[in-house]
């Protein structure tokens, strides 16, 4: 069988029709996307993001099971998956911190076929199985979403509570969603208002211009300008906790004796508690739907990466092609 995925090759992304269907090793259940997301990780491996993947592009995504060869309980469920496949033996994954397994593959990020695609693999101990209360639109948020929850798990226990965001775009919006939906009362400081607009519906204070003399205790960068660091410490009160979420971020000079006399937290932060993030969509806790910018069939999907990258588009998803009412399989 053949099928058509969306290829990031050394000319860019191309839409390429006719390739091999992939089947299912030991451990791996064959997916169906129902829709995916477009994610700035992805825009940055375009752009020629360290590493050079080459691969079908994808990762964030709710499909239905096809087929799951020893696993029969899981075809036809309809699932979100991490995007880690990791190896179990290596010191990183037998501490349990296995999103850093030394030789591990990521889903359409390295070594391993993405999402924009009409099948892909996981491994099946990735998948989880959704609740009917998510919507197809609201889980293919859950990668996301989860990544965003991570930013929890930081959060210092007891400092002041000036909480600041900076970054109104897609992850930047889902980090104030959930620090809203979790008790917190952060600023988010962006620079485009219909994406403000949003943050201020679901009651978070949100501004464009922060006073040079303003400080916060918690700073959370998302802002994915690579050089934004030093700005961002300069924000900082004394004994802050800053947390670093773009992975955009490059290599910068800052004054580190800031750090060392303001006794401040620099913490890096990647991916995030799925079940977290499951269990928030499923109360309904947070709705991450007002973010979704437009839809696009597959055989679109390098116009979707375009519209992706322009500044005031939030989150462009792919769905599957519509059968033409003409082809032979409709009759
Ligand atoms: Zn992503
Ligand atoms: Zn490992």
């Amino acid at each position: 069988m053949r099928m058509q995925a969306l290829v990031l090759t050394d000319h860019g992304p191309e839409l390429i029709d006719n390739l091999p269907t992939p089947i299912p090793g030991p451990g791996e259940a064959l997916l169906a996307p129902r829709l995916v997301g477009i994610c700035g990780t992805d825009l940055a491996l375009v752009a020629g993001y360290k590493g050079g993947y080459r691969g079908v592009l994808g990762h964030e995504y709710v499909a239905e099971v096809v087929a799951a060869p020893g696993y029969p309980e899981w075809v036809g469920c309809r699932v979100v998956g991490e995007i880690n496949t990791t190896c179990g033996v290596c010191d990183s994954c037998r501490a349990g911190h296995v999103t850093h397994c030394q030789t591990r593959r990521v889903l359409g990020i390295r070594d391993w076929d993405g999402v924009f695609a009409e099948y892909f693999l996981s491994p099946v101990a990735n998948l989880h199985r959704l609740p009917d209360e998510i919507s197809d639109a609201e889980a293919v948020f859950t990668e996301p979403l989860a990544a965003a929850y991570a930013v929890l798990r930081e959060m210092p226990k007891s400092s002041g509570d000036r909480i600041a965001i900076l970054g109104d775009g897609r992850l930047g919006l889902l980090i104030a969603l959930v620090l809203r939906a979790e008790g917190y009362d952060p600023l988010l400081i962006g620079r485009h208002q219909n994406k403000l607009d949003i943050a201020n519906a679901a009651g978070i204070q949100t501004t464009t211009h922060v006073e040079a003399a303003r400080r916060f205790d918690v700073l959370i960068e998302a802002t994915g300008l690579p050089h934004i660091l030093p700005e961002v410490i300069d924000m900082a009160a004394p004994r802050a906790t800053i947390i670093l979420k773009s992975t955009g971020i490059e290599r910068t000079q800052i004054d580190a004796s800031i750090i060392v006399v303001n006794e401040l937290r620099l913490i890096g932060s990647r991916c995030g508690p799925f079940a977290e993030a499951i269990v928030a969509l499923a109360a309904g806790k947070i709705d991450p739907k007002p973010l979704i910018s437009s839809r696009f069939p597959l055989n679109q999907a390098v116009a979707a990466l375009e519209s992706a990258a322009q500044s005031g588009v939030i989150k462009v998803l792919l769905e599957p092609n519509k059968p033409s009412p003409l082809q032979p399989q409709m009759l």
